[in-house]
């Protein structure tokens, strides 16, 4: 089991148990074996733990995907380019 890792993805800190760092990254998996359809989880991870995070899910061969978590009110980028006419 993986009881310990988990948690609210959606606090903007690394999943990784004792790690306070804010998270860049978001890793989406799936266990199989007790997730079914379109059912998963998300852990976010940090610079120094998206690594050991995502080598610990594929070496369960778990379906990952890694992308960057994007903070909102971070340096935001949206409607800087002129959308409006
Ligand atoms: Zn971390």
């Amino acid at each position: 089991m993986i009881g310990g890792l988990g948690g609210a993805p959606t606090q903007g800190g690394c999943s990784r148990a004792g790690c306070r760092e804010a998270a860049v990254w978001r890793i989406d998996w799936r266990n199989p074996r007790i997730h079914t359809g379109e059912r998963g989880k998300t852990w976010l991870a940090c610079d120094e733990h998206v690594g050991y995070l995502r080598e610990f899910l594929e070496s369960r061969s778990f379906p990952v995907g890694v992308i960057a978590f994007e903070h909102t009110g971070d340096a935001a980028t949206d409607a800087s380019a002129g959308g409006r006419a």
